[in-house]
């Protein structure tokens, strides 16, 4: 198979400040998995079993991955059409105001799933108790019921499921829920050096101790304790987003950080961080969301891992070139996508067979 067109090095145009969403489509038409989704047109199927749904956003998405990804010449695409759609979708994203590049990826993919949900008609099922199964039935269980309300290509790629365990510091009982995530929001650590990403994880899923008016009600002593908070991942998604909160606050933005994080392209092992340490949890890196500038006003590009021939490349609006892999750590990354080394493994059996 040989498609000489077939190699997604189209830019988008910038339509006025739309370089936040430019950047994110890039990063997603780089994912081969929702690529190829578009591409082959399946899309189409899930629309097609989901009467319900108004498509337009996942047509003009389709459409416009398709176009990234065949269009012979090399001139830059205009996204005007999918703007168009995302706007109808989230009246925030109307006009051509700077946005936030992760605050659009979670809309768009909200949107995305809405409209190829598997599920058009959602159970209303009591609230089921879950206390007397262990830990990782539990989690089955909640993740079960999830997909019996949430379940497409989108939730497949992206959700992951997060365990928080609340301990009482009284009498030891522990308590959990599991939540579904589509992307974790890491904090950096305050230093005038550089961090690395693991120091990220492991300052999301440090031990918190909710104390004070924050006490929670330990079902066992019946009464307010103070508590001790703790995440690990319990089930790890097959595309991971990571987001660096660099600004302060999403809507307002009053100050950002420019802290240099050092994360690994190969081999990010989060082992560590999962709910059961035999799984095996180990990321490559493919995609980046970059923003330089300041919290006032900034400029979005992506660096991307084309899946077809394995290189990096920078996308900033209409202009896509060649880059190194040794410049894709940057104190500019924003939004980092990982996948799963498992499931690029089973791609590459996929095509040698
Ligand atoms: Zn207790």
């Amino acid at each position: 198979l040989f498609l000489p067109f077939l190699i997604g090095l189209v830019g988008l145009r910038n339509l006025g400040n739309t370089c936040f969403m430019n950047s994110i489509l890039q990063c997603l038409s780089n994912t081969h998995d929702l690529r190829d989704y578009c591409l082959r047109n399946t899309h189409r199927t899930d629309l097609n079993n989901n009467c319900r749904a108004k498509a337009a956003l996942m047509e003009e998405f389709a459409k416009l991955t398709q176009s990234l990804w065949t269009s012979s010449s090399s001139e830059a695409i205009s996204p005007s059409d999918f703007k168009m759609q995302i706007q109808k979708y989230a009246p925030r994203f109307v006009g051509y105001n700077q946005q936030d590049a992760q605050e659009f990826l979670r809309f768009l993919l909200d949107g995305l799933h809405n409209e190829v949900n598997r599920v058009t008609v959602k159970p209303r099922s009591p609230m089921e108790d879950f206390d007397h199964v262990s830990d990782d039935e539990k989690g089955k269980r909640m993740w079960n019921k999830y997909l019996e309300s949430e379940d497409s290509k989108v939730v497949d790629l992206f959700v992951g499921q997060l365990k928080s365990s609340l301990t009482c510091n009284e009498c030891g009982f522990c308590s959990t829920v599991f939540d579904p995530f589509w992307d974790l929001s890491l904090p950096i650590a305050k230093t005038s050096g550089e961090v690395s990403l693991m120091d990220c994880l492991r300052l999301f899923t440090k031990e918190d101790v909710l104390d004070g008016n924050e006490r929670p009600t330990c079902h066992r002593c019946k009464t307010r304790r103070k508590c001790t908070k703790k995440f690990t991942i319990q089930k790890f998604p097959k595309i991971l987003v990571l987001h660096l909160k660099r600004f302060s606050e999403c809507r307002v933005r009053t100050s950002k950080l420019s802290t240099f994080v050092n994360f690994p392209l190969k081999e990010l092992d989060l082992r560590e961080f999962a709910s059961d340490n035999s799984v095996n949890a180990v990321y490559n890196l493919y995609a980046v969301s970059n923003h330089t500038g300041s919290s006032l006003g900034g400029h979005y590009t992506a660096y991307c891992r084309n899946p077809c021939v394995g290189e990096w490349y920078t996308y900033n609006d209409s202009r896509v070139s060649p880059m190194s892999s040794s410049q894709v750590r940057s104190s500019d990354a924003y939004v980092l996508f990982y996948e799963s080394a498992a499931s690029s493994r089973m791609k590459v059996i996929k095509i040698l067979s």
